[in-house]
């Protein structure tokens, strides 16, 4: 470096020029200019110290940049509501909606009169809409605020009715029982973990009886000598009906046979029905309850509803969902298993084109996120060697697949079809070392 032209010291490009580039002045309107001025002087110190050509200076700049938290990943589990990757993706209205919320909204004000209105009207009637059975619907902030506020409202120093069969744990330590129980309602179990009948739950029902709960065993199934009490029966017990369906299917989806939904549970008699935004449903984190407006109408004036409400963007994330097209997860559950192969198909080809090569091979999906267990999707995936598990997944941006017999499975079925060309690039900038 003995030619003082060349002699990268002399090369520091200006503050103003490298804040001025457009990832790093997008950066700045998210971060601050303090935040990425500090990250632009440590890359011109390396390009001084000789360790950066001048040219590298604005990719180390953003490289010294604090990461965006929590970080987009691309789901190539398979696995539609993947609970540590966030269960549901929203639709782009929702998204939509989400953003037009950020700023100063209308939640709880009628324009027209300049009134205070009821919050979240519109996800409430869009909600109503999806379910013309509920004479009454409410939300809350998830599926276990939606019981919780269930067992204190109606069931204060009273007794909640529930079969030994239904006593599950969702994930992650999460146990109904225990949940029902840390309100002051009382649990009376009845049957056993295998057989409940009708007459073991109106043996148990009398005067102490808040309300019967059937719980949805969403993420497990007993099989064999087995027996359950169906709604329509439960119904006729004389005392309020709280079914959880968990899922949020709000009308029979005929690829998920044995996944309840709210329409049909509601028909079926049950006064309450409770369940999850973000799972089948395909929204934001939220808790629907819908049911008879008497009992609604208690939930919904408990002090405790206060605790549990739901912020504007969840409202606007909600009422878009509703309202909208689809979603998501509505289009990763029907995805056609032919189009998903041909669509791997070319990914292999365009990776092969670049001298990567990689398998296609048939693959099970799963909806997964505490919802029809027992369904598996037939599907696709590239198979790649399992070492490439870590460094997709801490690469930008990440990409999960599911690791199975020693080989690294990517489902396409979850990432969006525009994200193709990111799971090439992402497998293409692994380093093969063989
Ligand atoms: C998922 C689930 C819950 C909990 O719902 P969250 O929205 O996760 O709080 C409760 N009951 C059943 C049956 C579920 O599947």
């Amino acid at each position: 470096m003995g030619d003082g032209h060349a002699d990268p010291r002399r090369r520091v490009p200006r503050t103003d020029a490298l804040l001025a580039a457009p990832r790093l002045a997008a950066a700045v309107r998210i971060l601050g200019r303090d935040r990425v001025r500090a990250a632009v002087r440590q890359a011109q110190d390396r390009v001084r110290r000789g360790e950066l050509d001048p040219e590298q200076a604005t990719e180390a700049a953003l490289a010294g940049l604090p990461p965006a938290a929590p970080r987009a990943v691309l789901n190539a589990t398979g696995v539609l509501l993947h609970t540590n990757l966030g269960r549901a993706a929203l639709s782009d209205g929702a998204v939509a909606a989400l953003v037009a919320a950020a700023g100063h909204t209308d939640v709880e004000l009628d324009l027209d009169s300049g009134r205070r209105a009821r919050r979240g009207r519109d996800a409430l009637a869009a909600l109503a809409a999806a379910v013309p059975h509920a004479e009454a619907v409410h939300v809350v902030n998830n599926g276990a605020a939606a019981l919780v506020l269930a067992a204190t409202a109606l069931a204060v120093d009273a007794e909640i009715v529930v079969s030994r069969g239904e006593l599950v744990e969702i994930g992650d330590g999460f146990r109904l029982p225990d949940l029902l129980t840390s309100t002051g309602a009382r649990l009376r179990e009845v049957g056993t973990t295998n057989r409940s009948t009708l007459a073991d739950y109106a043996d148990a029902v009398g005067p102490r009886t808040g309300f019967v709960l059937k719980v949805h065993p969403s993420n497990f199934q007993v099989t064999g000598f087995t027996s359950a009490v169906p709604v329509r029966s439960l119904a006729g017990l004389g005392v309020p009906l709280v079914v959880d369906i968990g899922s949020g299917l709000l009308a029979p989806d005929p690829l998920l046979p044995a996944e309840p939904d709210a329409a049909s549970t509601l028909r079926a008699g049950a006064s309450l029905v409770t369940a999850s935004g973000d799972k089948l449903l395909g929204g934001p984190q939220a808790g629907l309850l819908l049911g008879a407006a008497g009992l609604v109408d208690r939930l919904r004036r408990h002090p405790l509803a206060r605790a549990l409400r739901v912020d504007k963007l969840t409202l606007a994330a909600l009422a878009a969902t509703l309202g909208g097209a689809g979603t998501p997860t509505r289009d990763a559950l029907h995805t056609d298993p032919a189009v998903l192969r041909a669509r791997t198909e070319r990914l292999r080809d365009a990776l092969a084109a670049d001298g990567r090569k990689v398998e296609v091979v048939p693959a099970v999906a799963v909806v997964g996120g505490g919802g029809a267990p027992g369904v598996e999707l037939d599907s696709w995936a590239l198979s790649l060697p399992e070492r490439y598990a870590r460094p997709l997944r801490t690469g930008e941006p990440p990409v999960l697949g599911r690791v199975s017999q020693g080989r690294l499975l990517l489902d396409l079925r979850c990432v969006p079809d525009e994200a193709d060309a990111a799971v090439r690039a992402a497998v293409l900038a692994v380093a093969v070392d063989d």
